[in-house]
Parts: structure tokens; sequence; C-alpha cells
């Protein structure tokens, strides 16, 4: 039946996966897996929501994924029992339509082909990670609750191929025929009973291997004596090869941070371990159990306005939704990880999950856990300087968003000042008790160039006076937030170039009297440049350089301000 012409981007992403993609070729078992347990689970979430479904599935209905190999044929199989594709499910899914993240993986990639291959995941484009090993590829479909299944075929170039066949249960099969010379070395036991315990081995569902092992008759002592020779015949195997657990629910104890890593792994597609794990039980009003990572580095998508929530939400061991941007704030969305209560009802629908107060609850326990664990990173200084590089920024932006928690956040946010050293950051707790106390005032100057701003003339008497100034290089936040965070411990931010410089050691008469000697001057000046000034006065606030431009308290940036908005979503 019906050729389809892959779009255009689709068609670079595969080009990109086939020729320049290869150095981490084995996620691609990892990427077929995860979208088989994907699939299970929103079968699982239908089963207990929707009825007319319910009936249409066998009683004994539960979710498994099944790897079969064929090393003669060079091949392999991974089958699921998941909720199906019907033909318009993979034209749109794996075809014609690129997502949104097919196109900004395609322009995030850096030509560094093992980061490169990290990004497959975190962009959604996963299932096209097959052709870095694959020759020909077959997706047979049947939907749940649907009667027709369909057959959707492409070597990976230009174009696939979808046709009506038969399929007997709902669910996908993933047929691979393996690149030769490449990539044959895939069709072993070994080897994919090792990629998935790597990636995949806290996936919920049982994964089973299928093959076939060549095994030699055992001879009695009379046979072998008599010479006969043993026969040898192949024997089917079907081995679970997964742990199947979900990794949560076990006692920390037990737990070491190899296997904390490792799930990791699974839900996050990063290949390098977190930078933490937070896992929490909560028991009292609501019970719950949350297991939170901080990725090492920044997910890509971090300042995208439509970024992948990175928690999935459970309730008691069954997947809820992974696209629920409200579980915890838009300033936390760099955190991985899973949420799973034991007190929501199981089939909550997505749509009232927003006024739950069960989930407000445990939104504002959890903001807490992962605040007081950034500020134990805090402790070890060389630690905190990995996360801060990644997480100042969002961090800022927690300050302003998040008024409950505001003074905590203010803790953990770092600066760069006039004090500081190159590379060197301090926090408002330690500017505060490094100031006199009598300066009651954190003083802070912001623009988009660090050099530019330690060489700003206005510094000048501040640093006459020995008063600290923080240094806030990064301006689309900083010149936007800044100003409305109020107070640190009662001590007032203020910009230095609105405000009156401090330890004004002139009297209000020798002031006038100094004024009166320069109007004519002033005058002039203000005269010359016309409209671009609105005032121009004779300052204190200069030691060596003879003139300065200074900015009117309160002048809102409103344009700035929508940037950033938009900037965090
Ligand atoms: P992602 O999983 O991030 O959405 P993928 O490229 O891995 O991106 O998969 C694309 C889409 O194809 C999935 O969102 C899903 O709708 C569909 N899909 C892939 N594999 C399966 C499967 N085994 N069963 C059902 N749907 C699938
Ligand atoms: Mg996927």
């Amino acid at each position: 039946m019906a050729k389809h012409q892959f779009q255009t981007e689709v068609g670079q992403l595969l080009h990109l996966m086939t020729h320049s993609l290869y150095s981490n070729k084995e996620i691609f078992i990892r990427e077929l897996v995860s979208n088989a347990s994907d699939a299970i689970d929103k079968l699982n979430y239908l089963k207990l929501t929707d009825d007319n479904m319910k009936s249409k599935l066998p009683e004994n209905w539960k979710g498994e994924i099944n790897i079969a190999f064929d090393e003669e044929d060079k091949s392999i199989t991974i089958v699921d029992n998941g909720i199906g594709m019907n033909d318009e499910d993979l034209i749109a899914s794996i075809g014609t339509i690129a997502k949104s993240g097919t196109k900004s993986f395609v322009e995030a990639l850096t030509g560094d082909a093992k980061k490169d291959s990290n990004l497959i995941g975190q962009f959604g484009v996963g299932f096209y990670s097959v052709f870095m090993v694959a020759s020909n590829v077959d997706v047979i479909s049947k939907k749940a609750g649907e009667d027709q299944a369909y057959k959707w075929s492409s070597t990976g170039t230009g174009e696939f191929e979808i046709i009506p066949v038969t399929k007997e249960s709902n669910g996908t099969v993933i047929y691979i025929k393996l690149k030769d010379e490449e990539a044959s070395e895939f069709a072993s036991k070994f080897r994919i009973q090792n990629i998935i315990e790597k990636y995949s081995n806290h996936i919920a569902y049982p994964i089973f291997l299928n093959y076939q092992e060549e095994v030699e008759e055992e001879l009695s002592e009379e046979d072998k004596k008599a010479g006969k020779e043993a026969k040898k015949t192949k024997e089917k195997r079907h081995e679970q090869i997964n742990a199947a657990t979900a990794l949560w629910t076990q006692p920390k104890a037990k737990l070491k941070q190899e296997d904390y890593n490792e799930f990791y792994k699974s839900i996050s597609h990063d290949s390098q371990d977190p930078m933490a794990t937070i896992h929490t039980r909560a028991e009292g009003v609501n019970e719950y159990t949350t297991l939170f990572y901080i990725p090492k580095t920044a997910p890509m998508d971090m300042y995208r306005a439509d970024y992948q929530p990175g928690v999935k939400l459970y309730v008691k061991r069954v997947f809820i939704t992974d696209d629920e941007k409200e579980l915890l704030p838009t300033y936390l969305r760099f955190v991985r990880g899973i949420i799973d209560s034991e007190d929501l009802p199981l089939n909550v629908s997505r749509e009232i999950l927003q006024e739950n107060r069960i989930l407000a609850n445990i939104k504002q326990g959890s903001v807490k856990k992962i605040l007081s664990e950034i500020k134990k990173l805090a402790k070890d200084e060389e630690k905190y300087k990995e996360f801060i590089a990644q997480y100042n920024r969002p961090l800022k932006e927690g300050a302003y968003q998040d008024f409950t928690n505001k003074e905590t956040i203010l803790d953990l946010i770092r600066y760069k000042s006039t004090k500081t050293k190159d590379g060197e950051m301090t926090s408002l707790a330690a500017y505060k008790d490094a100031a006199d106390s009598e300066q009651k005032a954190i003083y802070y100057i912001v623009g988009e160039n660090e050099k530019v701003l330690r060489n700003s003339p206005l510094l000048e008497s501040y640093k006459k006076n020995d008063i600290e100034v923080l240094i806030l290089d990064d301006k689309e936040i900083d010149e936007i937030i800044t100003p409305t965070l109020g107070a640190y411990k009662e001590w007032e931010f203020k910009d230095i170039t609105s405000v009156e410089p401090p330890k004004v050691e002139q009297s209000e008469e020798e002031k006038k009297e100094v004024e009166e000697k320069f109007q004519d001057i002033t005058k002039k000046i203000k005269d010359i440049l016309g409209e671009s000034v609105k005032e121009v006065k004779v300052t204190n606030r200069l030691s060596d350089s003879p003139s300065c431009v200074v900015k009117d308290a309160g002048d809102a940036q409103m344009a700035q301000m929508m940037q950033m908005m938009r900037a965090m979503g």
C-alpha cells in the first residue's frame, strides 16, 4: 500500500543517525525498551480509567516486554503488549510529522558523536536511534481496542511504507534487521543482557530474553562406551533479564548508590551519574514516596518554553503521567525523578491534578526536601561550584517565584562581587557577615559584561569606602529579578546606578555650595545633551573619573521582563 516520505527534518535526523552518531549504538535498545514500557504505562492507565478498554482486555492482562534475537538471521525483535499504534499513529509518531523535539535536536548537535548520542533520548527522538544499527526495520502494531493491525517498514532512507496486516493481540513488535558488519554483534545474549542491566534494569515490567540454545544430549555411560555420538538439539529459552521492581519502593538501606544511578539513567536518558539523589518516604497526613535526582549537567531544554518535565507521577506504583509541569515549580524543572502517592485515587484524571490538594501538599514537601538537599551540597564548596555553574540561574527564578521559600533560595544563590577573585563567588550570608553592620543594604550593579561592570566608575566610591558590590552579569535575569527581591534578612537590595552612594561625607550646606558653583557648567552640558538625558547633576559618587551616567530608580524594563518570562516558560 501507501509509501510515505519522511518529513525533511526526520530525513535529516535519519541521515545523522546512520552517518555520524555511531559511538554509542547500544542505546537503541534502551530507547526501544523505554518506548515499550511507555506503551504499557499508557494501557495500564486506560485500563484504570476507561471501562470500555477494560472490557476489551483479557482479564489477566499484565504488561511485559519480550526481546528475541537470532544470530543467524542477524536480527533482534522487541515486543510489547502495550497500547499499540494504528496507521495514523504510525504516521504521526514515527514518520512524516516531526515532533517539536526533532528540529531542536538537529540544532543542538555539537558534532561530538558521544555527546550527541546522549541527546537522543532527551529530545524525544529515541525511536530513530534504531537506524544506527538497522538496515531495515518493521514495526507491526495493533492498537488496543481496535481490530486492524498495520506494518510500518523502512530502511531509514527517504521513505517508509505502511500496509495492513493481521496480528492477534494488541501491542507492538519491532523487528530489527541488523546491519551486516557494523551491528551484528548485538544479536547476542551476552550483549543484550548487559545493555538491559545497564539501562533498563528497573523498568517496572518484566523483560524476557527469548532465544535458542544448542544443547548436547546427555549420554549414559553405556552409550558412551558403545561410542554413540551425542545428539545436538536446539532448546528454546525464555529468561527474565531485569529486576522489574519499582526501585523507589525498596528500603533505602537495601539500595546502593549504584542502583540509584542505574535507575536515574533509565528514566533520564542521561549517560552520566546524577549530581545528587534524594529518596524520601513521607508518612503522616499524606503518604508518598519521592525519588529525585539533580543531573550533573542541566537538561538541554531547560531554557525552552516547551521543556519536557522531568518528574513522573505514580499512584500506588501505577504510572499516571510524565507530562505534568505542575508537579514541581518551574524553577526546579531540571530535577528528574518520580512521585508515587498512596492517597490519590487511581483513576485520577490528568485534568483535575492541577487543583488537587494532596498533590499540592506533595509538591510543597518535595520543594522543601530538594532545597534542603541543595543546602547540603553547598557545604562542599568544590562540589557546589559545579551545581552553581549549572543551576544558579533557575535558583534566581526561584527567589522571584517562590515566596514561601525565598529566604532559603537566596541563601543558595552565589554572586560575583568586587571582592571575589576570578572564578570565585560569594553568598548573601557571607556578604552580610563581611560588611559593616551599619551598612544595612546589599549593593549591586547589573550589566552584560563582567569586565565592563568591574571597571565602572560608579564603583569608585564604594571601593574607597571598602563596601562590597555584587557584580550581576546575567543581565537578562538579574535586571528583572533583583529589584523585586526587596530585602535579604532586612538588608535591602540597592542598585548602585540608582541610589546615592553611601557614607556621604558632605553636609547639605556644602552640597548646595558645590551645586551653585557648578550650576553654569551643568546647565551647559544639559543644553548640549538635550533630550537624551533627564538631568545633569553634580555628584560626589566619583573620585577618579570626571563623570558617569546613572538611571532613575524604578525605571521599568517591560520589554526585558516579557522576554525573561518567556524564557522561564
Ligand atoms: P518519545 O518516546 O520521547 O516520545 P520516540 O522517538 O522514542 O520519542 O517515540 C516516538 C513516539 O512513537 C512515541 O511517543 C509513541 O507515541 C510512539 N511509539 C514508539 N514506540 C512505541 C511502542 N512500542 N508502542 C506504542 N507507541 C510507540
Ligand atoms: Mg522514546
